[in-house]
């Protein structure tokens, strides 16, 4: 079977963005400032921003986590689909990439749902549970370093309440998921990728969509 999907076709793809894609006018803003940034591949598609926001509203988030904020593009769809008095925690190590995505937060009017805690992810999770926070949150957004995603994903299912959803990046990680691993991020994707399958705590699929998009609903 091949890895290419429909929206490897180039004029899919753009008819999907045509014909599909609702941007906030900062939102594509934020991606045209982050076109340059070296690192700029880290960030999400916008039809997965799209998709990720409508996620968000079906299961009437108030409470929201992202692990890996980089320069805030996703956090600023998640943010724009709380209501009045929603809040994101938004967790990175460092915060250079992160005040690239503020002033975009601020003129879309979400800045103040955004709550940025830069420190080591696990640090953050722990004290949201240190905090009595536990089955508190409705959705979590995981995008950051990979060996990490299995600590941040039994954190999330502490912190979700049931029926709330994590949403785990980078599940198919190029395609290499499907061969043999010759490095640590790639085997610790496919050992995680292994673990959802057969988690009873969850329902779960992989979507294949932009690089793999797990979305795991707590029971
Ligand atoms: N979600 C972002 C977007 O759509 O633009 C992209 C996030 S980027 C793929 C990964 C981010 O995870 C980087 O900004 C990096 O600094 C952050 N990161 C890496 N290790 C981390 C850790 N241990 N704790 C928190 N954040 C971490
Ligand atoms: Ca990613």
């Amino acid at each position: 079977m091949s890895l290419r999907t429909l929206l490897a076709d180039e004029a899919v793809y753009r008819y999907v963005l045509d014909h599909s894609l609702r941007e906030h006018p900062e939102q594509a803003a934020l991606r045209a400032a982050t076109r340059g940034h070296p690192r700029a591949g880290m960030q999400i598609s916008p039809e997965q921003g799209q998709f990720m926001a409508l996620l968000a509203k079906l299961v009437e988030a108030r409470r929201c986590i992202e692990i890996g904020v980089f320069t805030g593009y996703s956090a600023l769809g998640v943010a724009l689909a709380l209501p009045h008095g929603g809040r994101l925690v938004a967790c990175d190590i460092e915060d250079t990439n992160v005040n690239i995505g503020r002033p975009f937060w601020d003129r879309a009017g979400v800045a103040s749902k955004i709550d940025v805690r830069i420190a080591p992810a696990d640090r953050t999770l722990q004290s949201l549970l240190d905090a009595g926070e536990a089955g508190q949150y409705d959705f979590v957004f995981i995008d950051a370093d990979k060996t990490g995603y299995d600590t941040y994903y039994e954190y999330a299912l502490k912190l979700l309440r049931a029926g709330g959803i994590v949403v785990l990046d980078n599940t198919l990680w190029g395609g290499s998921v499907a061969r043999e691993a010759r490095d640590e991020d790639t085997r610790a994707i496919q050992a995680l990728n292994d673990k959802l399958h057969r988690d009873e705590r969850i329902d779960m699929v992989l979507l294949p969509f932009g690089d793999g998009v797990t979305l795991a609903r707590k029971r």
